[in-house]
């Protein structure tokens, strides 16, 4: 089974997903992650986008969709979780080719809706928490990234919604319920 985690920054797809990992033997794809270890490692795809990145913009969609390329190609255990990608209708179009070229499907898209006040709260939370903790908050973890991050979800990745919606494909959960009701609404969904 593949699945797609859709929602704004701070919604909780990576809480979600690695529930998923642990429970059914998924794996996770995230772009996000993947994008920052690429960052941390100095890379020269990980220099070119850390400007971007750290903004808040969108990287572009041939990075991206290079490096989900790479990872359908090996091991495919309980299926993928697609969290963070895709996030434009190139992407999602991509996301179908690359698909069928590995003879797998889409099975759903599962969106999680929270509201803008709640995802900068939880975002900011975030940030001084790691802070706190000793360590470093993400460079893309302040309110101005933040606008950025919020205004490119809606201009650019929330039109995927109503496109998997017209596919049949899109179910949608509250994602402002404790972890565990979120991930037994998503297991609903699911079954
Ligand atoms: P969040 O969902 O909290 O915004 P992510 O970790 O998914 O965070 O993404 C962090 C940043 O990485 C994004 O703001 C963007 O710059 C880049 N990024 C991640 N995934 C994509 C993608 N699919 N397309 C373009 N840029 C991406």
């Amino acid at each position: 089974m593949n699945i797609i985690l859709l929602g704004p920054p701070g919604a909780g797809k990576g809480t979600q997903a690695a529930m998923l990992v642990k429970e059914r033997n998924m794996i996770q794809l995230s772009t996000g992650d993947m994008l920052r270890e690429a960052k941390t490692s100095g890379t020269a795809m990980g220099k070119k986008v850390a400007e971007v990145m750290d903004r808040g913009e969108l990287v572009t969609d041939e990075i991206v969709i290079g490096l989900i390329r790479e990872k359908l190609e090996g091991d495919k255990k309980g299926g993928f979780i697609f969290d963070g990608f895709p996030r434009t209708l190139a992407q999602a179009d991509a996301l179908d080719a690359l698909l069928s070229e590995q003879g797998e499907t889409l099975d759903a898209v599962i969106e999680m809706q929270v509201n803008d006040e709640v995802l900068v709260s939880r975002i900011l939370n975030r940030a001084a928490e790691a802070v706190a903790a000793g360590g470093e908050a993400r460079a893309d973890d302040n309110e101005e990234s933040l606008k950025v991050r919020l205004m490119a979800y809606y201009k650019q990745t929330s039109p995927l919604i109503g496109y998997y919606h017209a596919k049949g494909q899109l179910s949608s959960v509250d994602g402002l319920g404790t972890i565990d009701a979120v991930t037994a609404d998503i297991a609903a969904t699911l079954k």
